[in-house]
């Protein structure tokens, strides 16, 4: 049987969970947070320093880039960090 929900969150990491949590303090709204990641068991995803160990490795970063965007002076692609297998970069 197919559940039905009012607003769906995709990423459970910084923005996604405060977004989630914010709509969901509305009693007549269903929200469903979706993350693809899992527990965050590499020590470095816990330090501010861990930054310079997980950015750009695939085993923490899904590795996505962003498309060119010209008029945010974005002429050619950029890395788009986000933790992969983490559940958000950091502790929420
Ligand atoms: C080791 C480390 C230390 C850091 N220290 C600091 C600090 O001290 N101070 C500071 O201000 N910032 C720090 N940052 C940066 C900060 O964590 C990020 O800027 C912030 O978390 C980004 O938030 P976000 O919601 O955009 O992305 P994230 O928190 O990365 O959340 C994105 C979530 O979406 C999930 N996701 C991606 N694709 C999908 C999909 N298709 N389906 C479902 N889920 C998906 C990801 O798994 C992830 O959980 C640190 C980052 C790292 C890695």
């Amino acid at each position: 049987m197919a559940e039905v929900w009012d607003t769906v969150v995709v990423g459970a990491g910084t923005a996604g969970c405060v977004l989630a949590a914010r709509l969901s303090e509305d009693p007549g709204r269903s929200v469903l947070l979706l993350e693809a990641g899992g527990p965050r068991l590499k020590p470095w995803l816990h330090i501010p320093v861990g930054y310079f160990k997980t950015v750009g490795n695939p085993a923490t970063d899904w590795m996505y880039r962003t498309e060119a965007e010209p008029g945010l002076g974005l002429a050619r692609p950029v890395a788009l960090f986000q933790t992969r297998r983490a559940t958000g970069a950091r502790p929420q």
